[in-house]
C-alpha cells in the first residue's frame, strides 16, 4: 500500500516550485490532495493533469494569502472537498523586490507578513481544531533566518514567525500525535529564486554549497513527504534545513 493511501491533504502555493513538487510527491504517495494557486490558473490546472496522469488525485483552489478571510476559507473548503484532514503544508510565499529595510513601506512589510505568516497561523490553528490525531503539519521556512541576507527585511521577519509558530504548535499538538515541523530550503530553483537573485549571484551560490549546485524543488519535496509519512513519525519540532549543506 502507498505510505499516504487515505490521507487527506492540503497545500498553500501548489501550482509552481516547491509547492508543485509537494503535491505531486504527496499524491504520489496516495495523498488526495488540496492544493491553492494565486492568481495563476493555467500552471494549477497542469498540476492537476500531472497528478490525474499519474493515476492521483489533486483539486486545485484560488485563494490569495493575502486577502482577509481567505485562510479560513480555503481550510473550509478544503475540508467540505476531502472530509477530515490529515496533512497541511504551508508553503505558499508572496513575491516581493529585494529592497533595504530603509526603503521597505508598511504595504509591503504587512503583505509578506499575511501571506508567509497570518495566513499559516490561521491554518495552523484551523488544523489545531480539525486535523486528525496522528496528523502532520509542514511549515515552509527559508535558509535565510539562519543566513541572513540583506534586502529581504519582511521575507525573513515572516520565516521567523513560522519557525515559531512550528515550535509551539509541536508542544501542543504533541499528545494527539500530531507533528508539526518545519523545512527549510536553501536555494531552490524556482520562479521566486530567479525572481530575487541574478544568475551571477546563483553561479557563486552553487560554489559555496556542499553539494555544489542549488537544489530542484523535489530536494525539498522528498524532505516534506518524508516528514508527512510514516516514516516521520518520531520527529516533531524541529526544523530540516534542506540546503545542500549550505548554513
Ligand atoms: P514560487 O515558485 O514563487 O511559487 C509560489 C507559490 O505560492 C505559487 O503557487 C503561487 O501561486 C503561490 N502564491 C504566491 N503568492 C500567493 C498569495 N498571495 N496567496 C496564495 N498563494 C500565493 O515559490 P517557491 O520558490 O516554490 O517557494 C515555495 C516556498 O519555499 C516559499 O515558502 C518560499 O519562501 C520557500 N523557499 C524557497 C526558496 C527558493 O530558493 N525557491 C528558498 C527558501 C525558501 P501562483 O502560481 O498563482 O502565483
Amino acid at each position: 500500500m502507498a505510505a499516504l493511501e487515505g490521507k487527506k491533504a492540503v497545500v498553500t502555493g501548489g501550482s509552481r516550485g516547491i509547492g508543485r513538487a509537494i503535491v505531486e510527491r504527496l499524491a504520489r504517495d496516495g495523498a488526495e490532495v488540496v492544493f491553492t494557486y494565486a492568481s495563476n490558473a493555467e500552471a494549477a490546472a497542469e498540476v492537476e493533469g500531472t497528478v490525474k496522469a499519474e493515476g492521483g488525485i489533486a483539486h486545485a483552489i484560488q485563494a490569495d494569502l493575502a486577502e482577509p478571510g481567505a485562510a479560513e476559507r480555503l481550510m473550509e473548503i478544503a475540508s467540505e472537498r476531502l472530509g477530515a484532514l490529515d496533512i497541511v503544508v504551508n508553503n505558499a510565499a508572496a513575491t516581493f523586490t529585494p529592497a533595504p529595510i530603509a526603503e521597505t513601506g508598511d504595504e509591503l512589510f504587512d503583505r509578506v507578513m499575511t501571506v508567509n505568516a497570518r495566513a499559516p497561523f490561521i491554518i495552523i490553528r484551523y488544523a489545531a481544531r480539525h486535523l486528525r490525531d496522528g496528523g502532520r503539519i509542514v511549515n515552509i521556512s527559508t535558509l535565510n533566518t539562519f543566513r541572513p541576507a540583506p534586502g529581504i527585511t519582511p521575507y525573513a521577519a515572516s520565516k521567523g514567525a513560522i519557525e515559531q509558530l512550528t515550535a509551539v504548535a509541536a508542544q501542543e499538538l504533541g499528545p494527539r500525535g500530531v507533528t508539526v515541523n518545519t523545512v527549510s530550503p536553501g536555494a531552490t530553483d524556482t520562479d521566486l529564486l530567479r525572481a530575487t537573485n541574478s544568475a551571477e549571484r546563483l553561479r557563486m551560490v552553487s560554489t559555496i554549497t556542499p553539494l555544489r549546485r542549488v537544489g530542484e524543488p523535489s530536494d525539498v519535496a522528498d524532505v516534506v513527504a518524508f516528514l508527512a509519512g510514516p516514516d516521520g513519525r518520531w520527529v516533531t519540532g524541529q526544523n530540516i534545513r534542506a540546503t545542500g549543506g549550505l548554513g
